[in-house]
């Protein structure tokens, strides 16, 4: 029998807990192709387990699976983790690896590993049958073919129970491969030759799926999906389906291509958002992607979809070639005269491997950073700091946040213990595929390392390390040491509180063994002025108002611990603070009612945490919804 395992690992995040996207629909249409082969058998990591343990919990849970082979889904976001996975299981047993998916192109040379059997270029699946059955074709290290026939014949994988759309309550679709257009700065219409469509009845069946389950949101999967032939047919199948609009439906589309008959079909079919790529109103820019755009017909396109109550969510990229800071002003400036600032996102160029922007950087004056996300650092146009100028413009003109600090929560207790019951609290732990893991270690005491080093073993990605005063600044630095080293790609916040003498983050940053640059590190680079750690958040929590602890990647939260909670207007007095723990002697029942009562206005307007986790997770959902896993966050934990 040949065993294999798929995974797919998450975007890194900053909150525990925090949906990640994170379905592994590639590895599902692997193991659908490879049904029928006789003597295999192919698992898939659960979505739940493959996004929210760290590195060493997730290295010990694959070390138990054992399998003959294992497949990573490479993206920008996971491929230094992937590759670090595969260098340890590999010296563990020996298996073999092979790694797919949009990072493995023939010009990238970071995919390439003496760790890695196999690189599988674009489409997986015939490529997949392939080596599982026919062993010298190993030999080759790295192949591509297409899986047109398979892809085009193929029931949605959530049909066939490979998939679940439980964790996020949420169904991919993939209706079609390949992409008409040819921008300069993206890979997909470079992963396959042509155009290939699934059939309809095949979408048809899947979406009527959804439709009876009740699932919250489908994704159409498709680049552009005005360039699908027959595309009015099947919206109107779709309309049938989906009577009630049960479903809320999500796609990308070329806004030129949407007249009123197609708005009207799309509403009707449940159409809720899509994104468009504007990219860029500059035309030196737009001709240097090889994005030719009616920019009119586009605003008309944009406005048709939203007079139905469809949300166009706009795309602009900055540091494009050909563009500098006013010409991306003026992008931001034609989005908002024209009333679609409702939902904007702005990305910083990322040169990728296997684009026509990566072949012609030098031609083009593009400089950027050679690890993922392959951020450009400046061009002709622009200046690291124009990046910075052009944020806040955007910010402003938009009245938008586009790197958003993250959610505060310094919840440190679970089980209802009394305010101020310190010593009796314990860790808090999580228990995902029937095991418990930690996502917040407590440092009240020190502890001994070699329960740290057992601990570390069990930490969740990301994960907390709360420090009390009684724990001292080279003991802390052993348990990061011990802690990062064991898990050297897993984001984690130090939250301190009541610190003797405020913490020395640089310091303490020079005894953490986080592999850099970290992806977070790239991703976030424009979340400060200066790049740098971007992976290690440093929060410090006082009942002194006083502000001693605001640089970059460091908060500081005032702790309320006053008799009764706070009102609106006291919560006000902490505005140069980076937000407010609720840790007052109420009763469950009475912070519930405040939550219920303050919620929306007071999150809008403060950072708020909750001592209690399980308060903490109430005030998450209410506060950010659609944003977290509510089973993920289920606390575990004493006092
Ligand atoms: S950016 Fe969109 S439209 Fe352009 S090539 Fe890529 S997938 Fe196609």
């Amino acid at each position: 029998m040949n065993q294999v395992l798929l995974l797919q690992l998450p975007i890194p995040r900053q909150n525990f807990g925090r949906k990640t996207g994170n379905i592994p629909l590639g590895a599902a249409c692997l193991k659908q192709a490879a049904r029928s082969l006789p003597g295999v058998r192919v698992d898939i990591l659960p979505e739940r387990l493959a996004s929210y343990l760290g590195d060493a919990a997730l290295l010990n849970l694959l070390s138990d699976h054992a399998p003959d082979v294992f497949g990573f889904t490479a993206f920008s976001w996971n491929l230094a983790r992937s590759l670090y996975l595969s260098e340890k299981l590999k010296s563990a047993w020996g298996p073999r690896v092979v790694f797919g998916g949009p990072e493995v192109t023939p010009d990238n040379s970071l995919v390439r590993s003496a760790h890695v059997d196999f690189l599988a270029c674009g489409e997986g699946e015939a490529v997949f049958r392939r080596l599982l059955t026919e062993p010298d074709s190993w030999k080759t290290g790295s192949g591509g073919e297409s899986a047109a026939g398979i892809f085009r014949a193929a029931e949605s994988p959530y049909l066939s129970g490979v998939l679940e759309p439980e964790a996020e309550d949420l169904m991919l679709l993939e209706t079609q491969r390949g992409c008409p257009y040819r921008c300069g700065f993206c890979f997909y219409n470079k992963s396959r030759q042509g155009l290939v469509f699934a059939e309809e009845r095949n979408l048809l069946r899947a979406v009527a799926w959804a439709v009876e389950r009740r699932i919250a949101e489908v994704y159409l999967l498709d680049p552009s999906l005005n360039s699908r032939p027959k595309l009015k047919t099947l919206l109107a199948e779709i309309a049938r389906l989906n009577l009630d609009r049960g479903i809320r439906l999500f796609s990308e589309i070329r806004a030129e291509a949407v007249d009123d008959e197609l708005a009207d079909l799309l509403a009707a079919a449940g159409f809720y958002w899509f994104e468009i790529g504007l990219q860029s109103t500059n035309p030196k820019a737009l001709e240097l992607m090889n994005r030719p755009t009616q920019l009119k017909r586009f605003v008309a396109g944009a406005q048709r979809l939203k007079a139905r109550g469809i949300t166009p969510s706009i795309d602009l990229i900055i540091g494009l070639p050909g563009d500098d800071l006013q010409g991306f002003m003026r992008s931001v400036d034609f989005v908002a005269d024209h009333g679609l600032q409702d939902d904007v996102q702005i990305f910083p160029l990322a040169v990728l491997p296997g684009t026509d922007f990566r072949l012609r950087s030098r031609e083009l004056g593009l400089r950027f950073d050679p690890h993922p996300p392959y951020t450009v650092i400046g061009n002709r146009g622009f200046s690291h700091e124009d990046f910075l100028l052009a944020y806040d413009y955007a910010e402003a003109r938009l009245d938008a946040v586009f790197f958003p600090l993250p959610d505060l929560d310094v919840s440190w207790r679970a089980g209802g213990g009394a305010v101020g019951e310190l010593e009796k609290a314990s860790d808090l732990r999580v228990q995902l595929g029937g095991r418990q893991y930690v996502a917040k270690l407590m440092l009240n005491r020190e502890r001994p390392f070699e329960d740290i080093r057992h601990l570390a073993r069990q930490l969740t990605h990301p994960y907390q390390l709360l420090v009390w005063p009684e724990v001292g600044v080279a003991y802390l630095k052993n348990v990061l040491k011990i802690a990062t080293a064991e898990n050297p790609f897993t984001p984690l916040e130090i939250v301190f509180f009541e610190p003797p003498e405020p913490p020395r983050p640089r310091e303490l940053l020079a005894t953490v063994h986080l592999q850099r640059p970290h992806f977070l590190d790239g991703d976030l680079r424009f979340l400060f002025a200066k790049p740098g750690n971007r992976a290690v958040l440093f929060t410090l929590v006082s009942a002194d108002p006083a502000v001693r602890f605001q640089g970059d990647m460091e908060r500081q939260v005032f702790w309320w611990r006053k008799a009764a909670l706070p009102e609106l207007k006291d919560l006000a007095g902490f505005e140069d603070l980076d937000g407010v723990l609720i840790d007052a002697p109420a009763s469950a029942q009475e912070i519930v009612e405040w939550q219920d009562r303050l919620g929306r206005e007071a999150a809008e307007k403060h950072h708020i945490s909750f001592a209690d986790a399980h308060l903490q997770r109430r005030w998450l959902l209410l506060a950010s919804p659609d944003e977290y896993v509510e089973k993920v966050m289920g606390w575990i934990g004493r006092g």
